[in-house]
């Protein structure tokens, strides 16, 4: 008799990013996908042939998303709400689609881990009718971070239907029940899920780390896995576990960065730094504003990252998520972009025209007078070719490159230019970062807390490690090959 549940992973496998696993229980009836992400590189490449897709084909023909016939699915994608940006304004592909349903589906749902475009960002295309599950604070990022994003086919969710969670909270598909917990990554927001299936428990680990602010978050994820084991007297089958860096040892943490910046300002020889992480970083955007502040430096972003910001600060769940507060903080200065006519102008320009906030607008001409000492963030290239011609000429500066992993050639390549090319202006270079993954201690320890029958490496260059560093403990690896299922073993 062949098994009741199926894995199938189409995407992050041998690879960083992409994660889409289909979880098929035939006892409960019950198809999800969980994550439905984007391999970044798979998607430059795509656009290094083809610069401005806006078709569905151009990805499921070049394997970044899965081809509908190939799967046990009928219309996973939309059929009216995808966006081709060449044709219609944002606003006109929202009124077109208000009115339009797409044909019923029969995937039961969606599952997100975290707010990365890696694991989320392919519900651009699926079919409105489908289930989006998402932690509340894991959707109010998505959105936040999609009006942030330029107005095109990738970044088009309109539609959506969304069943928001928190830790604590069990999802219930048709009897089966998903146990969503927090863990730490280098977002906010991040999840792991716990799935009892009809052939045992399965864990998908999500990107997560142990050395963050809130490594105790990955440590409910593991007890909760524990306790779920004991309480239905089922071993945990499956652990379905990002490897990263798996290949990496490294003791780190956001404390070290803070370190490392405060021994750069020992010295206090620049009069400036350009900064770089990603800005849903949230925990590196609070270390380096504290820094700032200590030191009696400005810190600089654009509009856009203000807008980002305040979004979140207003509807903050967590704490830390109200920190840095950009209406509050008057060391946080907000550069102007006039040239975006987007949506979320007219909400920004609300919220600085309040008088006590409007000195602190700046505009791109200013950054060549300041006075006195300050950091300047750039999230994007877009924003980088934007500031980079007006940076002061007058003023010694240093560019940080604080990103997370740049796991992918082209990022390397991407932020190596930027590094020369500033170096060719007489700005040198540092690098300044603790990862968003655990390393390969904290994943050892992590399976082994857990504790699996079989092991599945996903989102990982590496799978084969798994094998070689797990080949004297009882746990079974399974290396992954795309779109073949992995029968569940009962
Ligand atoms: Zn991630």
């Amino acid at each position: 008799m062949g098994s009741s549940v199926k894995l199938t992973l189409y995407g992050g496998v041998n690879k960083v990013g992409g994660n889409k696993v289909l979880l098929e229980d035939n006892v409960y009836d019950v198809k999800v996908f969980i994550d439905f992400g984007i391999n970044s590189s798979e998607f430059s490449h795509l656009k290094a042939k083809n610069p401005d897709p806006t078709k569905v084909e151009q990805l499921v023909n070049n394997h970044i998303l899965p081809r509908d016939e190939d799967l046990p699915i009928q219309n996973l994608y939309s059929k009216h709400f995808i966006y081709d940006h060449n044709k219609y304004k944002f606003r006109e592909k929202v009124r077109d689609c208000e009115n339009k349903v797409d044909p019923p589906s029969n995937l039961d749902g969606i599952l997100i881990s975290h707010p990365h475009r890696d694991h989320y960002q392919g519900l651009s295309f699926v079919n409105r009718n489908i289930s989006i599950y998402a932690g509340v604070v894991t959707k109010r990022i998505i959105k936040a971070s999609s009006l942030c994003m330029p107005p095109k086919f990738e970044n088009f969710l309109y539609g959506l239907q969304w069943t928001r969670f928190r830790t604590g909270n069990t999802i219930n598909i048709k009897g089966m029940e998903i146990f969503p917990v927090h863990v730490d990554h280098s977002i906010p927001a991040a999840y792991g899920f716990i799935i009892c299936t009809s052939a045992g428990i399965i864990v998908y680990s999500g990107d997560f780390r142990m050395h963050g602010p809130l490594q105790l978050m990955t440590a409910d994820l593991i007890r909760k896995a524990r306790e779920l084991s004991e309480e239905k007297r089922n071993n945990i089958k499956y652990l379905i576990c990002e490897g990263t860096h798996i290949n990496k040892g490294a003791i780190e943490s956001e404390r070290t960065v803070k370190q490392h910046l405060r021994k750069l300002f020992n010295y206090m020889l620049f009069d400036y730094f350009l900064v770089h992480y990603d800005r849903v970083n949230w925990d590196r955007f609070r270390t380096y504003v504290n820094i700032a502040k200590k030191f009696g430096w400005k810190f600089i972003i654009t509009e856009k990252d203000a807008y980002f910001y305040n979004r979140l600060n207003m509807k903050a769940v967590y704490d830390t998520m109200k920190d840095p507060n950009i209406e509050a903080d008057k060391d946080i200065l907000i550069l102007s972009q006039d040239d975006t006519k987007l949506p979320w102008k007219k909400s920004l320009n609300e919220l600085l025209g309040k008088s006590e906030m409007t000195p602190r607008r700046i505009s791109i001409d200013d950054l060549k007078t300041l006075e006195g000492k300050f950091f300047l963030y750039f999230a994007s290239n877009w924003d980088y070719n934007k500031i980079k011609n007006y940076l002061p000429p007058n003023l010694r500066g240093a560019f940080i490159c604080s990103n997370v992993d740049p796991y992918a050639e082209d990022y390397r390549f991407y932020k190596n230019k930027i590094s020369n090319e500033l170096f060719e202006k007489g700005i040198p270079s540092y690098r300044i970062h603790s990862s968003g993954h655990a390393k390969v201690h904290d994943l050892i320890r992590f399976v082994n807390e857990i504790n699996p029958e079989y092991l599945i490496p996903i989102h990982t260059n590496y799978p084969e490690a798994f094998e070689k560093i797990f080949r004297n403990e009882n746990i079974k690896i399974i290396l992954p090959i795309r779109e073949i299922p992995i029968e569940v073993d009962c």
